[in-house]
């Protein structure tokens, strides 16, 4: 007797989560015969019951996915998720090629209106720019898109630095390129970048060919760059290349020189002659604010600020440490960085981290948690579509939550929470330049796919002294060659991704200003816009939200006033 999974939803911990391997060939003529269905369908009713037949079909082959994904990067080395995980990487392509079916089939249906008014216009909206992205020509361009990228995470995850005497990851490294000896520091970083310089041309190879590869599939889709398709990837339905520039534009106008002064300030701060590429992340003369306790009771502790902060989150959350969808701690083998998903069939989000000691370690726990709490919020749509927003809106939901989380930060941090506040609201002002450098970055990359690795390296030292012009790389040759981006995944595995954060730490600083104002009606209007999950378009969940568009002429500016008075009001000499 088959079980259902929803009986077990509130006992089933993540480790008992059956996983089974989808078959492909069995799954594609089940969906295809709800396809015929749907097509063949004499009334909206019919129609909307085949839909739901394949929304079940897609469920199940995505739930698989994301379980094989999170088991996959817990430990690289598992050679029985190793092999899963490059059977998805071989097999996703023709599932996407199934879904682009049922767009199509969408698209031409005779119920539309019908079915627009039961699902929601969106997705119709969603399914003519996923067509745009997809033909059954580029199958083979997308496998092998997806094979270069797994090269250039195996590249990180295997990364093995010796330093004084010990052996580090990339992740395990940080701690100690942020040392208070400044010697340290130096060599750390160093000896990091190293890693990159010995593995650049490697790097570089990979990256290459990802160009000419997504050059050629935008000819086969009939555009004229990969920019448009990256666009229409990131399911970006209101808003195009020429906004994003002139909201980088605001960002180099407004912000550029907010993030100069705060170097400046760290600088003096620091007592330093210069502040050198290895000082950036080091804030304070004492050190920065470390997290308190073990990784267990930082977890409680987040526990307590998510019961206080509303109903929701506390219910939220208990179910996140009760089934166990959370991995935080580093180990060896595990995949470098943080991410959140969703597993659809155990309506379990999940979140993955490397816990390394740094005061990134509660981030983990504001942001993805946002993240999280605003899949976990949506997860009564029946249709995956409306799950997550696009990354743009999506980012709003994380950073928003660093913000929100703001009054429980000293259960973290303690008599070192004022400085916490200080370097996060200003790393998020110093982390925009860097934003908005790796978007141009991507979009100067794309326009001129035949560029040489050197010529690319070049244009991002440029947008460097554009956008970063305080960053002093000290002679070091790897980076001023221009090779900093190797380091930046999202280049390599999410194009046109990047901009997003950008876009979502306005609409985010926007709630920050509200949540100091009036925090009831803040957290109203941010807990409309994580249930509303991807039920619409960026600029509609931004207007439902009540935020500004980051795109309108003054809104970048209209934060920055609130931002700098706060930056200013702290006497940061003493930290
Ligand atoms: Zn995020």
């Amino acid at each position: 007797m088959t079980q259902n999974p929803l009986d077990t939803l509130s006992s089933t911990s993540f480790d008992d989560f059956p996983y089974v391997r989808p078959d492909m060939e069995h799954l594609s003529r089940v969906f295809e015969q709800h396809l015929t269905s749907f097509g063949q369908s004499a009334s909206a009713v019919a129609q909307a019951e085949a839909l739901a037949a394949i929304v079940a079909v897609r469920e199940e082959f995505s739930s698989m996915y994301n379980l094989c994904y999170i088991r996959h990067t817990a430990n690289t080395a598992d050679p029985f998720y190793e092999a899963e995980n490059q059977y998805f990487d071989e097999q996703s392509p023709s599932f996407e090629a199934l879904n682009n079916k049922l767009y199509k089939a969408l698209l031409s249906s005779k119920f539309r209106d019908t079915l627009a008014k039961k699902f929601g216009e969106h997705l119709f909206v969603l399914a003519e720019v996923s067509l745009k992205t997809f033909n059954p020509s580029i199958l083979e361009d997308l496998q092998q898109e997806n094979a270069l990228s797994t090269e250039y995470t195996k590249i990180k995850a295997r990364a093995r630095i010796e330093f004084d005497g010990k052996s580090y990851n990339l992740s395990s490294l940080l701690p100690v390129e942020l040392s208070n000896d400044r010697e340290t520091r130096k060599r750390a970083t160093e000896a990091k970048w190293q890693f990159y310089a010995d593995n650049a041309p490697e790097v570089e190879t990979i990256f290459d060919g990802m160009v000419k590869l997504r050059h050629s599939m935008a000819q086969k889709l009939g555009f004229k760059s990969f920019t448009d398709v990256g666009y229409a990837r990131m399911r970006r339905s209101d808003y195009c290349p020429e906004m994003v520039a002139k909201f980088r534009k605001q960002i180099l106008e407004h912000i550029v020189p907010i993030a100069s002064s705060l170097y400046e300030r760290q600088r003096v701060r620091l007592g330093l002659a210069s502040l050198k590429y290895y000082d950036e992340d080091y804030k304070f003369a004492s050190g920065n604010p470390k997290p308190i306790g073990t990784p267990e009771e930082i977890v409680a502790n987040a526990a307590k600020m998510y019961q206080e902060l509303s109903p929701d989150t506390d219910v939220f959350f208990k179910r996140m440490q009760d089934a166990r969808l959370m991995d935080l701690v580093n180990r060896d083998g595990k995949a470098t960085g943080g991410y959140c998903t969703y597993i659809p069939k155990f309506e379990a989000p999940y979140i993955f981290s490397n816990f390394n000691g740094t005061s990134g370690d509660i981030d983990v726990l504001t942001h993805e948690a946002g993240h999280a709490f605003q899949v976990w919020s949506s997860k009564s749509f029946p249709l995956e579509e409306y799950h997550w927003p696009t990354a743009d809106a999506a980012e709003i939901h994380s950073m928003s939550m660093e913000f929100f989380t703001w009054p429980w930060m000293h259960l973290f941090f303690g008599d070192q929470t004022e400085k916490y506040r200080f370097m996060h609201l200003a790393g998020a002002i110093q982390f925009l330049p860097y934003g908005v450098a790796v978007d141009e970055f991507q979009h100067l990359v794309y326009d001129q796919p035949d560029m040489t690795p050197a010529e690319r390296d070049q244009v991002w030292r440029e947008l460097e002294k554009k956008y970063l012009p305080h960053r002093d790389y000290d002679g070091v040759a790897h980076l001023e060659a221009g090779r900093f981006w190797h380091k930046q995944s999202h280049i390599f595995n999410s194009p046109f991704y990047y901009i997003d954060y950008t876009l979502a730490q306005i609409c985010a600083f926007q709630f920050w200003v509200k949540d100091r104002q009036d925090h009831k009606s803040a957290w109203a209007d941010y807990l409309r816009l994580c249930q509303a999950g991807g039920s619409s378009s960026f600029l509609n969940l931004v207007k439902l939200a009540n935020l500004k568009s980051p795109f309108e002429d003054g809104c970048v500016q209209s934060v920055v006033g609130e931002i700098q008075a706060y930056l200013n009001s702290v006497d940061d000499s003493r930290f």
